[in-house]
């Protein structure tokens, strides 16, 4: 029957399509539509009170959510695998929402040394503020994250592949020494839209995800999503609220649109990519590619064991050349754009200068990252082709 069907039942390509919509409720509309609220009317006292005791099923206010975002969250749970998803205004405020859930003054934090700039700015400049002190750790590290606790370690921040240099972290290996100490795991787990990766299937309690990347899809919404287990979603849900986040019903039903296209546009990122990354592999200007389905990404044995394949986002190492010829290469690319962000269907270069604290990062050898979108790879090798002319020093 058309309205009985189980949100848990079928093959995650089919749940993609499917959750998130009740036609019934709308008119039979197909999808969920924009609802643009900030009061809520209700028709009594009483029933203005019954709202406000069940904020997640009901509509209270516009800043604790819509129809719209209520959806989107709905769809994001099931995809995920954790109890409940939080949706935010971008990704940055889904990753700074979860980790002041957890810390007060006078905390110990572990970061990944590989993670995303904007979250070691968070901890850098904000965090230390309240006397939060932060530990950067080798992405690396696996079960010996052990030897960097302190009585006051509060939470381990993982992001798997690293931003910039892909290494893959055992995720299993640090939730299992985390779990019996009540330390949180909290994971980035946006390269694999958690498409290919199931964080919580890996013992994270809080699985977070850039939702302007794959979800939105293409480059035109900020959104970010929390989803949390089942001991950690009441905390992190204060939290957000307390802080007033929350995620506009036009940039939700973006979300939820990219979503239902999810499956195949992850399936042929991951095929383009790919047959990019191993273009590239090929050429005597590549010095490494940094892609976790190749073997000379750290942590491939483990992206080998935890995921279930690849998106389309990569760095390759280049042969040392002078600045100004990477540059030149960048600048003379057709199809690839140039530009922040990534995950629309189109294909993205960036220039990277890493950051570390604690690893010994060679920038002698120029670091670009890639995005492969959803062009011909032909064209886009040719692209590059011609390009990589300018590398050669004249
Ligand atoms: C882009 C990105 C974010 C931040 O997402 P915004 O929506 O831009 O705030 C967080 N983590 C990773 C790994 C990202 O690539």
């Amino acid at each position: 029957m058309k309205n009985k069907r189980n949100k848990s039942s079928g093959n995650i390509d089919t749940r993609l399509v499917h959750n998130g919509r009740n036609p019934e409720e709308h008119f039979g509309a197909v999808n969920t539509p924009v609802y643009r609220i900030s009061t809520v009317l209700h028709s009594s006292v009483s029933d203005q009170s019954r709202a406000r005791k069940n904020p997640d099923s009901l509509i209270t206010y516009g800043r604790h959510g819509s129809p719209t975002s209520k959806a989107f969250e709905e769809t994001v749970a099931d995809l995920e695998g954790g109890y409940k998803t939080i949706a935010v205004g971008s990704g940055l405020a889904a990753i700074c929402s979860s980790v002041l859930a957890f810390v007060k003054a006078g905390d110990h934090i572990l970061v990944c040394d590989s993670v995303y700039s904007p979250t070691r700015r968070l901890c850098e400049l904000h965090l230390n503020k309240f006397g939060i002190e932060t530990t950067y750790y080798d992405p690396l590290i696996g079960k010996n994250i052990s030897d960097h606790f302190k009585p006051n370690t509060r939470i381990v921040f993982t992001e798997s592949p690293g931003s910039h240099s892909f290494e893959i972290q055992d995720i299993p290996a640090i939730s299992e020494v985390c779990r019996p100490l009540g330390i949180k795991v909290l994971l980035d787990n946006t390269w694999s839209a958690g498409y290919y990766y199931k964080a919580f299937d890996h013992g994270v309690d809080i699985s977070i995800q850039a939702a302007t990347k794959y979800y939105v899809g293409h480059s035109d919404a900020m959104l970010g999503s929390i989803t949390a287990n089942k001991e950690t979603y009441d905390q992190v849900r204060e939290t957000s609220r307390i802080l007033g986040y929350h995620a506009p019903p036009d940039d939700c039903y973006l979300g939820l649109r990219g979503i239902r296209t999810l499956s195949v546009r992850m399936q042929q990122h991951e095929k383009n990519a790919l047959e990019v990354a191993k273009w590239l592999e090929g050429r005597q200007e590549v010095h490494k590619v940094l892609h976790p389905a190749f073997k000379s990404c750290p942590g491939h044995d483990i992206w080998k064991r935890d995921f279930t394949g690849s998106s389309g986002l990569f760095s390759i190492l280049l042969n040392p050349v002078p600045d100004t010829l990477v540059n030149k290469m960048i600048d003379e690319l057709e199809l690839f754009g140039l530009g922040a962000s990534w995950g629309g269907f189109e294909s993205l270069i960036l220039r990277t200068q890493l950051t570390r604290n604690i690893a010994d990062w060679d920038n002698k050898y120029p670091c670009v990252r890639l995005h492969v979108g959803l062009e011909n790879t032909n064209d886009l090798i040719e692209d590059l082709r011609n390009a990589f002319r300018h590398l050669i020093q004249s």
